[in-house]
């Protein structure tokens, strides 16, 4: 679970009603058209920029009001960024110059536009083009899904927000999407979140821009597609791309039937980062899912949050503040993530039970589990511990409500009838928030519910019943050494990351960091929080020495649970 990956939350929110516009969209008359072709070009085996053409019917723009639109920057990563004399605009009477307007700066990095106004009214239908550069990776600016358009392996890939300047509008178009590859090898092809090669679709411009392009020799599963679901990516991933696709598609069609949607449309596409680092996003339909080749993922570790996503598409997100509602979108990722592959066979049940103690060890052994929720927004990116938090605590307290629910109703109901009258609600355009969850779960189980999840937001410890995860396992005590960085975690974010904070007598102190030493790479903490035994190797500077120290990154001994396999219970017997 890497830091990059969390950010998927927020963006996913973000577009999370975009296919819903386009559906009710599609019966409307006739939105006007929006051709786009796209065409990349390559020298030297590399794509170095693609040409973008748009043909917009009758769009009959004006001075005075924006035409085009493109985002500076998008979650920390900047955009293409065209000037106004790169992007040309004719329509039946001639060109038409443009004349270029910035939004306030957003500091936060995580978006404003640049738009485009025409210097005089158009005429008729209009053509607009311009030259996408597909540059080799560009530092971001802070946290965030690198999104960038890149070559890779005499392919390219990216997310339209990064290079598609688009109309300015809200209302919905008929988009046809054409790749025109004359200029790429041949065997070439392309790919969009919404489609295989040429595509149309009715739906708003954030379609294209909150979606992922790849073009150029893509492997992709199945092949030949055509389908719903596929997955694609260029070169030779360090990790079994095939296997991983296979397993996906099958947990796809699994959490897919689950929801009642079988034929919902789904995309992956895999990138490799040319820098250490993973980092995915959610996206219309579809997930880009980075790795690197060091370290490189395992296929167990690339499956595993690819189900989690896949879940998302139906549960989202609750309406609310960021960090009050957390809980609730990746609680139930990461509750229905073990339990849906589980029942479908595509986990076995020890690899199920393993998931269960992985976040038994997160939570128990992590100092901050009693924050309350109101702290978690504040801290998110500074303290990998409470960043954790709504992932950990959201699981287990679904899973301590799922079983209140089943001992109640003597085995007659589960969370998922809950989980399905909250998307029943969705669908009928009733709020899906805080309050729609109370109203149902304390019709389960009486005004105790209440109480139980204002417990849960307080912070006080979630401790699923024994037999919670079914009748195979049971709750032991267990202990944990807390994880501990040994200073303050705003170190590793801070400019220029400085330790500060050192706590007297820890595992760093003892291993001679020292406040004041300066950090020079890169620490990622979220998966050596979940491993016991995982050392932690900081990269320092020190009077203008560079020194690398390793330590077991523990403080105190904790007490908490894990769960154990009960004695002579068959598997055939377990699923809950
Ligand atoms: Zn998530």
């Amino acid at each position: 679970m890497s830091a990059a990956r969390m950010i998927t939350t927020a963006v996913s929110a973000m577009i999370g009603a975009l296919s819903l516009g386009s559906a009710a969209a599609a019966q409307d008359a006739a939105p006007p058209s929006l051709d786009v072709t796209l065409k990349p070009h390559t020298t030297d085996q590399a794509v170095d920029y693609i040409d973008v053409q748009l043909k917009v019917q009758a769009p009959a723009a004006r001075p005075g009001e924006a035409f085009l639109k493109l985002p500076m920057v998008f979650a920390s990563v900047e955009t293409a960024r065209y000037g106004a004399n790169d992007i040309k605009v004719t329509d039946q009477a001639g060109p038409v110059a443009l004349v270029q307007k910035d939004d306030p700066v957003d500091p936060s990095n995580f978006m404003y536009f640049r738009r485009w106004e025409v210097s005089r009214p158009t005429v008729g239908d209009v053509t607009v083009s311009y030259r996408a550069p597909a540059r080799a990776y560009r530092p971001k600016l802070g946290s965030g899904p690198p999104f960038d358009l890149r070559p890779e392996a005499g392919g390219l890939n990216g997310a339209g927000v990064s290079f598609l300047a688009l109309p300015d509008k809200s209302t919905p178009y008929s988009i046809h999407l054409k790749w025109d590859l004359a200029a790429m090898p041949s065997g070439s092809h392309g790919a969009w979140s919404l489609g295989e090669g040429e595509v149309r679709t009715v739906g708003p411009v954030d379609l294209l821009a909150h979606s992922y392009y790849m073009a150029g020799p893509i492997s992709s599963y199945p092949s030949p597609g055509g389908g719903p679901f596929g997955i694609y990516w260029l070169g030779e991933p360090p990790f079994d791309a095939q296997a991983v696709a296979v397993w996906t598609q099958k947990a796809h069609t699994a959490i897919a039937g689950f929801f009642g949607e079988p034929d919902k449309p789904y995309r992956v596409f895999f990138r490799k980062n040319p820098y250490p680092g993973a980092g995915g996003a959610g996206l219309v339909n579809s997930f880009m899912s980075g790795f690197s080749d060091t370290p490189a993922p395992t296929a167990d570790s690339m499956r595993g949050h690819l189900a989690h996503e896949i879940v998302h598409n139906w549960t989202g997100s609750l309406s609310g503040p960021n960090g009050i509602v957390s809980w609730y979108g990746e609680g139930m990722a990461e509750y229905y993530d073990p339990v849906l592959t589980w029942r479908a066979g595509l986990i076995t049940t020890d690899e199920f039970l393993a998931d269960v103690n992985q976040r038994a060890q997160s939570y128990y052994g992590n100092a901050m589990n009693t924050a309350p929720a109101s702290e978690i927004a504040a801290k998110f990116w500074s303290d990998t511990r409470v960043r954790k938090l709504p992932y950990d605590r959201g699981s287990f307290y679904l899973s301590t409500v799922d079983a209140e629910i089943r001992a109640k109703s003597g085995g007659q109901r589960k969370l998922d009838d809950l989980t399905f009258a909250m998307l029943d609600r969705q669908k009928r355009g009733l709020s899906y928030d805080t309050d729609a969850w109370l109203e149902l779960v304390t019709a389960e189980l009486g005004p105790k519910a209440k109480v139980e999840f204002d417990d849960m937001m307080a912070g006080r410890l979630m401790v699923p019943p024994s037999n919670a995860f079914g009748p195979c396992f049971k709750r032991e005590t267990a202990s944990y050494r807390n994880f501990e960085l040994g200073f303050d975690s705003a170190s590793l974010t801070s400019n220029p990351r400085r330790v500060q904070g050192l706590v007297a007598g820890s595992a760093a102190e003892k291993a001679g960091v020292r406040d004041g030493d300066e950090i020079t790479t890169a620490v990622v903490l979220d998966a050596i929080q979940g491993d016991a035994k995982a050392e932690l190797t900081i990269d320092l500077k020190r009077d203008g020495k560079p020194l690398a120290i390793t330590y077991l990154p523990r403080g105190k001994t904790v007490e908490g649970y894990r769960w154990a396999r009960v004695a002579n219970v068959p598997d055939a017997a377990c699923a809950i």
